[in-house]
């Protein structure tokens, strides 16, 4: 079973991944630990993937694929769950491409539906706590701190990281309608694609993505 979870910033991808992990025991994939890891490495490999991160450049699609390559090939578990790659059309193909050579396929794509604007609220609102990183938003009734600007655990003042603010997430919505939405017709037509409605609590979220994962169980 091998899933893309696919989401606009702030629509609660990272929540939705961890719950899934946890439910179905997946390889979970972040193509930036896998960079980042290779990185590390002292071989040749790594010492160019170094140079080029540190460059500011971006590494190229090709790149990235031949690091999950290898990173599958010597991985036991082989239900994948992919969180935030691929971002691009290019990126999608290349994926097929590989996992067809393995005679493997994506079973699902799940999109992460939510309203721009209430997007927008859910960033510019985010404030976390200095001391116990908790997160609160100011934005939403049910993330309110009971005090404002206090931490409800410890007391601790609470901060907006620099880039919660609207500019970035102008910038980075842009970036996702522009590349990455493009995914959701790539994958529609492919008859892959579920569109989850997450204007909603992340349990009720959840229980939407493990119903659909249920009922086709037997088709996969
Ligand atoms: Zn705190």
């Amino acid at each position: 079973m091998n899933i893309i979870l696919l989401a606009p910033p702030a629509a609660g991808k990272g929540t939705q991944a961890e719950l899934l992990d946890k439910k179905y025991h997946l390889n979970h994939i972040s193509t930036g630990d896998l960079l980042r890891s290779a990185a590390s490495r002292e071989d040749d490999f790594g010492k160019k993937l170094k140079e080029i991160m540190a460059s500011g450049a971006l590494v190229s699609d090709e790149i990235v694929l031949e690091l999950l390559e290898k990173h599958l090939e010597q991985s036991t578990n082989h239900n994948l769950l992919f969180d935030g790659f691929p971002r691009t059309i290019h990126q999608a193909e290349l994926l097929d491409e590989m996992l067809e050579k393995k005679n493997d396929k994506i079973n699902y794509v799940f999109l992460l539906d939510v309203e721009e604007d209430i997007l927008k609220k859910r960033i510019t609102g985010r404030r976390i706590c200095k001391n116990c990183n908790s997160v609160y938003n100011v934005n939403i009734e049910a993330l309110n701190p009971k005090q404002e600007n206090t931490c409800d655990k410890c007391g601790e003042m609470l901060y907006q990281r620099g880039d919660d603010n609207e500019e970035a997430f102008k910038i980075r919505y842009q970036e996702y309608i522009e590349k990455t939405s493009p995914l959701i017709n790539y994958y529609q037509d492919k008859q892959k694609l579920y569109r989850i409605d997450s204007n909603q609590q992340k349990e009720i979220i959840f229980d939407s993505i493990c119903k659909i994962i249920e009922n086709n169980k037997q088709l996969f």
